[in-house]
């Protein structure tokens, strides 16, 4: 554990050599702790509590093969609620991770299945998570008062707080909570679409303009709604005659306005 606080403050001081050799360190005495209970089913939490710890600190150097074997052997015991959470979403990172790894090189990341998954996953039910799913796709999400109160939110490039693929997303805490979860959603869509031209950081205005141009931005309000209003949930809530627009609204946790562009009412 002293290793990877130790790994912690040399990541503040940006050291990445020294971060990447405290933490390899540290998943030694960490795995063999979590290896040393494994056959253990009666060790709970303290059998799910040392697999998890593994299985972050191997993500954290992009071992992605050790960190999927502790969660999944993690999962197998008998996890609190809490610490069951923590390991799916983990489990959620690590796709997402190993399709960067694994594709990255190839071809273009849009598309790829692993992300495909990880947002399958998170949109399932609603309303979705959508932090949740950010944080599963790499990127941390801070809700801050922006210096310029116009602000929706902005996307950038940050290796000390951003998530592992290296962005932050910081929201106008000022606003509503649908709207920071709309800003959330329409940020994640910049990432997923727009990465290559985010450069160290895209802001965006109250009416989510940017400077990467009307068509772009029509992209990222689409998918964002493709995203807090999946199309399955609405075929669902639809067929058992929930068709109401405050109703549905509420229970995507967005905007009634948000609800009928989605559904492609003009007022
Ligand atoms: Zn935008």
């Amino acid at each position: 554990m002293q290793l990877f606080q130790a790994a912690i403050v040399a990541r503040h001081e940006e050291d990445e050599a020294r971060v990447r050799s405290l933490l390899t360190e540290a998943l030694e005495f960490e795995s063999e702790a979590a290896d040393s209970v494994a056959n253990d089913y009666t060790l709970e939490p303290t059998r799910s509590v040392l697999h998890r710890s593994a299985a972050s600190i191997a993500f954290q150097i992009g071992d992605v093969k050790a960190a999927r074997r502790y969660v999944e052997a993690g999962l197998k015991g008998n996890p609190p609620l809490e610490i069951k959470q923590e390991l799916i979403a983990l489990a959620q990172q690590i796709k997402t991770l190993k399709g960067e790894q694994t594709d990255h090189r190839r071809k273009a990341p849009r598309g790829v299945t692993p992300v495909k998954e990880v947002i399958d996953h998170y949109t399932a039910n609603a309303p979705v998570d959508i932090i949740a799913l950010a944080e599963a796709l790499g990127l941390s999400v801070q809700q801050v008062v922006l210096d310029d109160p116009q602000c929706s939110g902005e996307i950038r490039k940050d290796v000390k707080k951003g998530g592992f693929a290296g962005f932050s997303i910081l929201v106008n805490a000022q606003h509503p909570r649908v709207r920071r979860r709309f800003t959330v959603a329409h940020e994640i869509a910049h990432f997923l679409l727009h990465r290559d031209r985010i450069g160290n950081r895209l802001i965006d205005d109250r009416m989510y303009r940017s400077k990467l141009g009307q068509g772009r931005e029509a992209d990222a309000n689409r998918l964002a709604g493709n995203l807090l209003m999946p199309a399955k949930l609405l075929t669902k809530f639809h067929v058992e005659g929930i068709r109401n627009h405050e109703v549905l609204a509420a229970k995507f946790d967005v905007s009634v306005a948000a609800l009928k562009r989605r559904l492609g009412i003009r007022d």
